[in-house]
């Protein structure tokens, strides 16, 4: 019994993109090199600055695996760069 519980500790360990397995990526705010999941677009506090409509085209466009893959679809490119143009024109201003 001891033994079984062993293997599954080492299989969910080295899953590749799993619970522990995936590497962490940054932020895409300009600026902002705070370490998040590959499948998160931003760190909480950008991802919550942005405007809800950008919040949802990035969902709507975002393919589950992408971010292994590195094949995000031109919608999703399209959207992430305006969210990101959106976000650091807005923190200028801000200033
Ligand atoms: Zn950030």
């Amino acid at each position: 019994m001891a033994v079984r519980r062993v293997v599954a500790c080492n299989f969910e360990t080295t899953v590749p993109g799993g619970f522990q397995g995936g590497h962490m990526h940054h932020c895409h705010a300009i600026g902002c090199h705070r370490e998040i999941p590959p499948r998160r677009f931003m760190c909480r506090q950008h991802w919550y600055a942005l405007p809800r409509h950008y919040q949802q085209a990035i969902w709507r466009h975002y393919r589950p695996g992408q971010e292994r893959a590195k094949d995000p679809s031109d919608e999703y490119r399209t959207v992430a760069r305006d969210a990101i143009n959106w976000l650091s024109a807005t923190s200028q201003k801000g200033r």
